[in-house]
């Protein structure tokens, strides 16, 4: 099945008591038992859901996965797959990554000897070259959030699934229209589902997705007994978010095209972060292993004052200033002091996030309306 048509059939039957096109939100905490032990598969709603049941079926046809696993929130399903370890473990990840995670995994896992192992994974020979035989997890995300550096994922596989290394990838940036990374040889696909899946900024969500059943009945064991797990409306409104990932993601790209180049061309602006130039490092890799680049941006100015990246972010009117991405308006964000805050500064500047980078959701609003709140923001 191509993707538009699984965007919209995936994982929703007609409901069978009414026929119900729509899968209903089931609001109940329990199910009512025959006899002791004798149920219809449902006992009680943390462990499950009809409507987070069709959801996880709909997040696993999507991924191209067979199993699908909704949590409360994205960093909820992120510390489901750290769960899988045990003190002595390590994890190799990206140096540039969501700043909540980062704060996830030295803030709290570290504590419970859980060792985390920071590179630049834009070349994988420098996760190569950290594997040591206590690696059990390579952690990537890709595009990163938010300087857009790109992982070329199947690279990283071949080393990983040779080693028996779990390899899970961050797919929130890219989500699944545009980048596969079950497809590529990764075992966990993670998102913020909250992001372009959720897509109108009105639910918080994550999930994870995956193809081997050992590793799906870990996740889930972990998913029932920590608790993690979204509410029932919740899973109603990402369902119906996904219904229109294609429609939504065709335009974020065309309006992130626009306004890549716009910026780009801009004498105001002296670097934009956007993986479809040809000239950004991970370009080839991205074009083999994205179907197209995005509606993410960063940029900076000329002028590289704090002061003057403030008067920008404060300046715009249909870019809201505000952490998140991907729905369908536009937001601004101003990581150091948002959503990488969480992040020693001496630490993202060494990673080249700056204090006066600029990061941009870009929506899918009417591009020439886009570019005229910027240029006026810009001046
Ligand atoms: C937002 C985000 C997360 C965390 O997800 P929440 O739904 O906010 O918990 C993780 N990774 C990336 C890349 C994100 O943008």
């Amino acid at each position: 099945m191509k993707p538009a048509t699984k965007y919209i059939h995936a994982g929703t039957e007609p409901d069978p008591s009414t026929g119900a096109i729509m899968t209903p939100i089931y609001q109940t905490s329990t199910y009512v038992q025959e006899a002791p032990g004798k149920n219809k598969g449902y006992e009680y709603a943390r462990s499950q859901n009809p409507t987070r049941k069709a959801l996880e079926d709909a997040l696993a046809a999507i991924e191209n996965g067979k199993f699908g696993l909704a949590f409360s929130s994205g960093v909820a399903a992120t510390d489901a797959v750290i769960k899988l370890l045990s003190p002595g473990d390590e994890v190799i990840c990206g140096n540039d990554m969501y700043g909540g995670t980062y704060r996830l995994f030295t803030k709290v896992f570290e504590k419970f000897g859980i060792k985390f192992i920071y590179v630049d994974t834009t070349d994988p020979v420098n996760i190569q070259s950290s594997i040591t035989a206590q690696t059990k997890l390579v952690w990537l995300e890709t595009p990163t959030n938010p300087l857009m550096n790109i992982t070329d994922i199947a690279a990283v596989a071949a080393f990983t699934s040779a080693k028996n290394i779990l390899l899970a990838v961050d797919n929130t940036f890219a989500s699944p229209y545009l980048q596969n990374p079950l497809d590529l040889g990764a075992d966990i696909v993670m998102h913020s589902v909250t992001k372009y899946l959720g897509g109108h900024s009105d639910v918080i969500q994550g999930c994870l997705v995956m193809n081997d059943k050992e590793l799906r009945e870990k996740l889930y064991f972990i998913q029932k007994s920590c608790g993690a797990v979204p509410g029932p409306m919740d899973c109603f409104l990402v369902l119906r978010g996904i219904k229109t990932l294609h429609v939504r993601m065709k335009q974020h790209c065309e309006n992130g095209k626009i306004i890549a180049h716009w910026l780009r061309n801009n004498p105001k602006v002296a670097k934009v972060y956007w993986p479809g130039f040809e000239d950004h490092p991970g370009y080839a890799v991205a074009k083999k292993q994205m179907r197209d680049f995005g509606g993410m941006i960063s940029f900076e100015l000329k002028n590289d004052s704090v002061e003057e990246a403030r008067r920008v972010l404060s300046s715009t009117h249909l870019f809201a200033l505000a952490e998140s991405l991907g729905g369908v308006e536009s937001l601004i964000n101003h990581p150091a002091s948002m959503t990488h805050a969480s992040i020693p500064r001496e630490e993202r500047i060494k990673n080249g996030l700056s204090d006066s980078l600029i990061r941009l959701s870009v929506g899918i609003e009417d591009a020439d309306d886009l570019v005229e709140d910027l240029q006026k923001a810009i001046g």
